[in-house]
């Protein structure tokens, strides 16, 4: 990540950005695969940088597309061209440089109507939305999406949820990941304690769980660190090691999986409060886990 941030920083400075984007996207840290629900909607996993991904959120039935975290602009161009979409929206996580960093680029290389661009924090590149209140609901095509706030890992954090009878999925940016969560940069234990148990966790167990990056691995040995006998977790790993030497990405998880494997959603339970020492505490808990995953070394 760091060495992720000086190789971008550079190519921000460079004049031909979007060439040398394209050829750093080349060496995709993971295959770009598609996630089919039913006849109503899909979404492309579409892998950018060293670990980061983004989605392309299709609306089956009318065409119409939303790409979330778009910092590779490329190839999202090439993943609507593909798929033969309209592009309409960008929906923002947060305003990192490696999710809102391709915002005007994409904006600048638009040749359709205006694209509508979705975020909770006023330093995000293009904004024309701005999602103060959690449960706000949007359409992208007929797909109804539900904006959920989740400040923590920054104080604009938003995550999005789209829900319909054939599945729902949630794109988590960097609150939630694939049995970790997000540094607490501009936030506390409690207010991850509140996006990932009150919000995230209430979501249904079958929602599927798109994150910002590809850090299973580490984050679900981290997570055996804590709890060395959780038999979900040490099966997920074997599960997650083979996918990552075939550069297959470990997402989607689900709100299920991740109550089960993930520290982080398991902060009200017996075996992760031990851990940590903070019986009967779960946002000390969490205050715990996270120093604890900062300083893990693995
Ligand atoms: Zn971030």
């Amino acid at each position: 990540m760091q060495r992720a941030f000086k190789v971008l920083s550079f190519l921000l400075v460079t004049k031909n950005t979007s060439s040398l984007l394209s050829r750093y996207s080349s060496t995709m840290h993971s295959n770009i695969i598609t996630k089919e629900f039913g006849r109503q909607f899909k979404v492309q996993v579409l892998p950018a940088l060293s670990d980061n991904f983004m989605y392309l959120l299709i609306d089956k039935t009318t065409g119409e597309a939303a790409i979330v975290d778009p910092v590779a602009p490329n190839t999202v161009w090439e993943a609507v061209k593909r798929e033969n979409v309209k592009l309409t929206t960008i929906l923002t996580t947060h305003h990192h440089w490696d999710h809102a960093g391709g915002n005007k680029e994409l904006i600048d290389g638009n040749v359709g109507d205006p694209l509508t661009v979705i975020g909770g924090d006023d330093r995000i590149d293009g904004l024309t939305k701005m999602i103060d209140t959690s449960g706000t609901d949007l359409k992208i095509g007929l797909l109804d999406v539900k904006c959920l706030r989740t400040p923590c890992h920054t104080t604009g954090h938003v995550c999005y949820y789209v829900s319909t009878d054939e599945g729902s999925v949630v794109f988590t940016g960097d609150t939630l990941f694939v049995g970790g969560c997000g540094r607490f940069f501009e936030g506390n234990a409690q207010q991850m304690y509140e996006a990932l148990i009150e919000i995230l966790s209430k979501l249904p167990e079958n929602t599927a769980v798109f994150c910002g990056h590809e850090y299973s691995i580490q984050n679900l040995k981290f997570g055996l660190h804590v709890e060395p006998t959780n038999e979900d977790l040490l099966s997920l790993l074997k599960t997650v090691e083979v996918k990552r030497q075939a550069k297959e990405p470990c997402v989607p998880s689900t709100i299920g999986m991740e109550k089960l494997v993930n520290p982080f959603m398991r902060v009200g339970i017996a075996s992760v409060q031990n851990a940590t020492k903070t019986p009967g505490n779960s946002i000390e808990t969490m205050r715990i886990l996270r120093e604890l995953k900062n300083d893990f070394k693995g």
